[in-house]
């Protein structure tokens, strides 16, 4: 597996693909078993499959966890390795601000909602960091997990106004056997609050089956351990917004530690 560390490492990988499809897959590193399928998945759509491990300072507010982001990537390139990736690149911020690191490029009406209320900052870091990595690798496809379901549907809708060749590929979010969704940040639960996090997949999974109100969502939430509720409800996966919904979105805080979820509704 190569390692592209500087921009011209990649310029070079680029170029010497020629005309093979490319599957790019973003992630932040702190490597778990959601980004080795979405490499996996790249591998099936695509002849070659290139991660990235960035922590994007963008997307992250004053007083956020940039700093303590985990970073582990020693065993993130093994892992890449072991899934097959032919490559990695590791870009510097001095590769992907070089004027400064500062949002360039602001993200639609889809970002307004939800995740966007409780961290106004993020889409915008998020389709900055997006547009230099994709206009430096030109991927022909982009593996995104629907475990960040609002993210997904907000750079689908990015590529699909401003026209930019390149597919959005939805993946399926794995699961730890007690359904909680893998994360990075779960490393930050200890083993009392991995207990409590638990419930969150339960719960939504019980709203979206009908058998329990938002109301009732909330409720066993905060019962369950949680300590504050960003948001859990129902809403439109297209819209993000009430009517029609067929998609539970949730936030929900145990500690310093923010975890989100979402299942689609039953019919
Ligand atoms: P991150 O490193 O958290 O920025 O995530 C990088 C990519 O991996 C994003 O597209 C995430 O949606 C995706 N991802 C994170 N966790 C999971 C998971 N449990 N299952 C599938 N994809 C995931």
């Amino acid at each position: 597996m190569l390692l592209l560390n500087n921009l011209e490492k990649l310029q070079d990988f680029i170029q010497s693909i020629n005309d093979k499809t490319l599957a790019l897959v973003p992630t932040m590193g702190a490597l778990h078993a959601g980004h080795l399928s979405l490499v996996e998945e790249g591998l099936k759509q695509a002849e070659i499959c290139l991660p990235y491990i960035y922590v994007n300072p963008t997307q992250f507010a004053a007083g956020e966890d940039l700093e303590t982001y985990p970073r582990t990537l020693d065993e993130d390139l093994d892992k890449l390795e072991n899934a097959g990736a032919q490559a990695v690149w590791l870009p510097s911020t001095q590769d992907i601000y070089p004027s400064g690191v500062e949002i360039t490029h602001k993200a639609g009406a889809l970002a307004k909602p939800l995740e966007g209320e409780h961290r106004p900052h993020f889409f915008d870091g998020v389709v900055t960091v997006l547009h230099r990595m994709f206009s430096l690798s030109k991927p022909d496809i982009v593996m995104m997990g629907e475990k960040d379901f609002q993210q997904l549907q907000v750079v689908r809708d990015m590529v699909r106004t401003e026209n930019i060749p390149i597919k959005i590929i939805g993946v399926q979010t794995t699961r730890d056997r007690n359904g909680l969704a893998l994360s990075s940040r779960n490393a930050y639960l200890n083993e009392a609050e991995y207990e409590n996090a638990i419930a969150l997949n339960k719960i939504i999974i019980q709203f979206a089956q009908h058998m329990i109100t938002e109301k009732e969502a909330h409720a066993l939430i905060l019962d369950s351990g949680f300590d504050k509720i960003d948001y859990c409800t129902a809403v439109n996966s297209e819209t993000f917004e009430a009517n029609d919904p067929n998609r539970i979105m949730a936030a929900a805080w145990i500690g310093t530690t923010r975890l989100i979820d979402n299942v689609p509704m039953m019919a």
